[in-house]
């Protein structure tokens, strides 16, 4: 098998060197587990933060251990009741080849969308944006939602549901091509090029004018300019469900101190900040996917995956997303 471990803890953005890529026997298989050919490998933003040898609400991953993630694979081999070799299956697969499964720690994808669809729109981005939305940015008919990160599979999905349920919703997107997707294919009634309005007053300036009422939900997905440009366009009661900063994932570049700013808009505007992470309403997970499984299938959920082939290939892939390099959900096919 062929896995990809962790060679050493990046210093600021990720490179190259520090992934390594081990080769060894395929794993034996014990009572209760499962063998897996992993088919699919989800790369998500959460794996940079693993990176780092910091306590957070995940353990770090250890320097010579596989790289952590979600897979999509089929069974190879099974001594768990209830698995049989040709199942497909979704878990922990880690970013490998093949990976041994326990039976409590996979589940089989039986839906009628496609089992790559588990990692991403079917998956624990989709529903992050399903639960957070609901419980977090409680939106009301009329109002207005802004979100970065946009045509990524968490944003996307956010802005279809927050459309559906009556908002208008505004998107950031790095660059021309990826503010056309937000509008075109995810409905966004608007969209603002991050890339093209180099500081915060400029964000702040054309965020003012694609949300002529102000903003009554920020989806937080990024941090950095795009949250300074924002908070002064917060409306009273606003609500900032706090899903991802990833423009600080490795490390902050600017020294300027805007928590004062922050912490006022809080007060005076009476915001509901939320800070919240998936794991802890996995619950729900099977009740989302019997929802939106039907939608997603019938093409009623838009949806965008950005494949790249191979294995050895997956340092690459992250390092790329990381910085907006990728148009839809990451993925690697891996088989
Ligand atoms: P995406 O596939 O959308 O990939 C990340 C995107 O972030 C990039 O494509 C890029 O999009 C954008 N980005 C990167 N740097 C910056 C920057 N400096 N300023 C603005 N945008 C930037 O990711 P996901 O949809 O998988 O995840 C979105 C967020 O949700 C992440 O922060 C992630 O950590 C978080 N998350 C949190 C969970 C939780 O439990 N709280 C669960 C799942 C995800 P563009 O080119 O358009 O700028």
């Amino acid at each position: 098998m062929t896995r990809i471990t962790l060679a050493r803890r990046p210093e600021g953005t990720p490179v190259p060197e520090d992934f390594g890529l081990k080769k060894g026997p395929l794993p034996e298989v014990s009572k209760g587990e499962m063998l897996v050919e992993v088919q699919t490998l989800s790369l998500d933003p959460y794996m940079r933060g693993r990176m780092n040898a910091v306590k957070s609400y995940a353990a770090a991953t250890e320097i010579g251990d596989t790289m952590p993630g979600q897979g999509v694979g089929r069974v190879i081999a099974s001594q768990v009741d209830g698995f049989a070799e040709g199942d497909i299956v979704v878990g922990a697969t880690g970013w490998a080849s093949h990976a041994v499964l326990p039976g409590d720690g996979a589940f089989k994808w039986d839906k009628a969308a496609p089992p790559s669809t588990a990692l991403g729109v079917l998956g624990m981005p989709g529903f992050t944006a399903w639960t957070g939305l609901r419980e977090y940015g409680r939106p009301k008919a009329g109002e207005t939602l802004v979100i970065a990160a946009a045509t990524g599979p968490v944003g996307a999905m956010v802005g279809q549901l927050a459309k559906s349920a009556g908002l208008r919703t505004v998107a950031v997107a790095g660059g021309a091509e990826k503010c056309r997707l937000a509008v075109e294919k995810f409905g966004f009634d608007a969209a603002v090029d991050h890339r093209a309005h180099a500081d915060e007053s400029a964000m702040r300036s054309a965020l003012a004018e694609a949300c002529p009422d102000g903003v009554d939900i920020y989806w937080e997905n990024v941090g950095g300019k795009v949250l300074a440009a924002v908070m002064p366009l917060m409306n009273d009661h606003g609500r900032i469900p706090i899903c991802g900063t990833i423009a600080w994932y490795s490390g902050v570049n600017s020294t300027e101190d805007r928590l004062p700013m922050a912490w006022r808009n809080i007060l005076t505007k009476r915001l509901s900040v939320n800070g919240f992470i998936i794991f802890d309403h996995w619950d729900d997970y099977p009740d989302f996917v019997e929802k939106l499984a039907p939608k997603v299938a019938a093409g009623d959920i838009a949806y965008l995956e950005d494949v790249t082939e191979g294995l050895e290939n997956a340092p690459q892939a992250f390092i790329a997303m990381l910085s907006g390099g990728n148009t839809g959900k990451t993925l690697i096919k891996v088989s």
